[in-house]
């Protein structure tokens, strides 16, 4: 039933939302709107610097009064990243986010980010994924597999 991370990013696609560190919280925000997503990858060039979500924005500005507009990204972003590789299981993963209390992973590949998944995305894989067994089971028990 839980496949492998890779599995989530074949079906969700590889793409990861980014912002650069010197970005501004407020652009980084517009950014996540745009995009619909939660949390962006911080970059430093071509390398992840660290992880900026909307739990920081609660926590980091909004919570001690700091103006998004003023400050960067960097100042306000997770550094240690916690990621996790394609060939990891899902079941995985999902102990990892629950255990460290975050629904996000950069998903690394020999040192290149090659995707992220939320707790979102994993919940949906193993819901769809699950209702596929049971309707396997149903047709095989009905004689119909
Ligand atoms: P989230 O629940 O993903 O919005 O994140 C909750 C907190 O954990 C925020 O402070 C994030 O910056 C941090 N965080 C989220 N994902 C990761 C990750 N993969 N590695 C390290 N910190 C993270």
């Amino acid at each position: 039933m839980f496949g492998l991370v890779s599995s989530v990013l074949a079906e969700k696609g590889r793409h990861v939302y980014t912002v650069g560190k010197a970005a501004t919280v407020a652009e980084a925000v517009r950014e996540m709107n745009e995009k619909g997503v939660g949390a962006l990858l911080v970059m430093d060039g071509h390398k992840p610097a660290g992880i900026f979500t909307e739990r920081d924005v609660l926590r980091r500005i909004v919570d001690a009064d700091r103006d998004p507009a003023l400050i960067r990204v960097a100042e306000v972003m997770t550094r240690q990243l916690v990621t996790i590789g394609p060939e990891s299981r899902i079941d995985e993963a999902m102990g990892i986010m629950t255990e460290r209390r975050f629904r996000h992973l950069p998903v690394l590949d020999a040192g290149e980010v090659v995707g992220m998944v939320s707790s979102g995305d994993l919940m949906r894989w193993v819901t769809m994924n699950q209702e596929d067994s049971i309707r396997q089971m149903t047709e095989y028990i009905n004689g119909r597999a």
